[in-house]
């Protein structure tokens, strides 16, 4: 579990004060729905995060256009990170819950740039179940769409 978690309600976030004007961002891009600006923390250099304009904790609190919308801001951002950058590779996080890695409960995406060597870890433990395993996890999906 990350050591930091702001949890605080809609509008006192500390992306909506970002938002809203309240802390200084240094600014990439904005439109109706998103918000760009650089991470505080630069995890490399260029490390954007884009965000909903509205307080959505996670994905599953955005709509479908927000959703969508992220994306398209994300794969903008991309586009300029890697002309402004030129990384030889960039990676795409988005976190939800205190669990998922998530420590600012509003929904946001990371576009980082990738390097040789830059420290970036995230251990993917694979368990290869059988087929009617697989069959099964799908059917249940199948049946919540
Ligand atoms: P998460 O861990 O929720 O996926 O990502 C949250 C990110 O927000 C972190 O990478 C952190 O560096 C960044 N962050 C936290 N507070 C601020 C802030 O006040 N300004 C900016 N620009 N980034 C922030
Ligand atoms: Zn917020």
């Amino acid at each position: 579990m990350p050591m930091f978690v702001d949890t605080s309600p809609p509008g006192q976030c500390i992306f909506c004060r970002l938002v809203a004007g309240e802390i200084p961002a240094a600014l990439v891009y904005e439109d109706a729905l998103t918000i760009a600006f650089m991470d505080i923390g630069q995890v490399t250099p260029g490390h954007v995060l884009v965000a909903t304009r509205r307080h959505a904790a996670t994905l599953l609190d955005t709509t479908p256009e927000e959703a969508a919308a992220v994306m398209q801001t994300a794969r903008r951002v991309a586009l300029a990170v890697q002309a402004a950058f030129a990384p030889p590779g960039l990676t795409l996080l988005q976190a939800n819950g205190a669990l998922g890695g998530q420590t600012v409960a509003h929904f946001h995406m990371h576009v980082v740039p990738r390097h040789e060597a830059d420290g970036i870890t995230l251990s993917w433990p694979r368990k290869e179940p059988p087929a009617a395993v697989l069959a099964g996890y799908a059917e249940r999906l199948r049946a919540a769409l």
